[in-house]
């Protein structure tokens, strides 16, 4: 694992259950991957699986600890979508298999990623197991977004608390990560987490996002697009339209003495930058360059 700074007391706070003997038999990890939602879902699992677990978390050196270093542990199952549903037959086979005796003689844990793609089906599939998952069993369901999935599901998990990590934490980890002292944050409320900050960092897509920021300023000031968002790809097209939004409310928050009335419909134009954003992947055959010239040309009209 990377070191996640922020995932450490709740890996602490997990462990400290299993030693005292605490642990319940299954958990929500309402936590979105890009604050490591993932990493904590296995390190968890980990600790459930060792022999000796220590303060924090699995031990490493154990022969539990081994076989899952391996990624060879017999007795930990993974779900993750296939496609972008968990189906039915997944859901099935991980309860059939919930119903064997363990291989090595431990627990027997299984850890789905992304619940909430649990469709209706699998999340009924999945009820009976979470309400009797038999002995030493333990089930552990990562989500990005916990509020969507089914309350029958939720009710039957108990919560692995989780504090997010303060902006400064953020801000130190991300400097660490990447190796420099400038401050990316300006992206972070459309990048998901920090995680994924950190990987747009190592790519390009950093960079292209910087370049968004100033095309768009650009584009918005003269009326005209810039050459930066003339020709975009699909997911080129996604990042800037959340960049487009960031612009917007920052220039909310900036310009305090903002007309009222141009504060509500700037505010509208942002909703409507991330209402096309969230319907891109459906919208068939997208003219990027139609779509953000009209952005340009409503921008202006609303400021005029
Ligand atoms: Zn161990």
């Amino acid at each position: 694992m990377q070191n996640i700074s922020w995932l450490a007391a709740p890996i602490s706070d997990f462990t400290q259950q299993i030693k005292n003997g605490l642990l319940g038999h299954a958990y929500l990890v309402g936590v979105h991957k890009g604050y490591g939602g993932e990493e904590l879902t296995l390190e968890i699992a980990k600790a459930a699986l060792c022999q000796s677990p220590g303060e924090l978390g699995a031990c490493g050196f154990c022969k539990a600890c081994q076989l899952l270093d391996g990624n060879t542990h017999p007795d930990l199952y993974r779900i993750t979508a296939d496609g972008n549903q968990i189906k039915v037959d997944q859901i099935r086979e991980l309860c059939q298999k919930l119903t064997m005796t363990s291989q090595q003689g431990g627990r027997r844990v299984a850890v789905i990623y992304h619940s909430e793609q649990l469709n209706q089906a699998s999340a009924n599939a999945l009820l009976k197991t979470l309400e009797e998952p038999g002995k030493d069993t333990l089930l552990l369901l990562q989500s990005d977004t916990p509020s969507r999935l089914m309350a029958t599901i939720k009710s039957r998990c108990q919560q692995v608390h989780f504090e997010p990590p303060s902006m400064e934490e953020i801000k130190l980890w991300l400097s660490t990560e990447s190796g420099s002292a400038t401050d990316v944050t300006w992206c972070l409320p459309v990048m998901g987490g920090p995680l994924e900050l950190a990987l747009a960092l190592e790519s390009e897509r950093y960079a292209q996002l910087l370049q968004f920021r100033k095309g768009w300023a650009q584009s918005l000031s003269s009326g005209h697009l810039c050459a930066s968002l003339i020709s975009v790809n699909e997911k080129q097209a996604s990042d800037a339209l959340k960049v487009l939004y960031l612009i917007l409310r920052q220039k909310l928050i900036r310009q305090a003495d903002l007309d009222a009335l141009l504060r509500v419909k700037v505010t509208e134009f942002g909703m409507k930058v991330m209402d096309t954003y969230h319907k891109l992947s459906v919208m068939p055959n997208v003219n990027y360059l139609a779509l953000f010239n009209g952005f340009i040309l409503e921008y202006n009209k609303l400021t005029r």
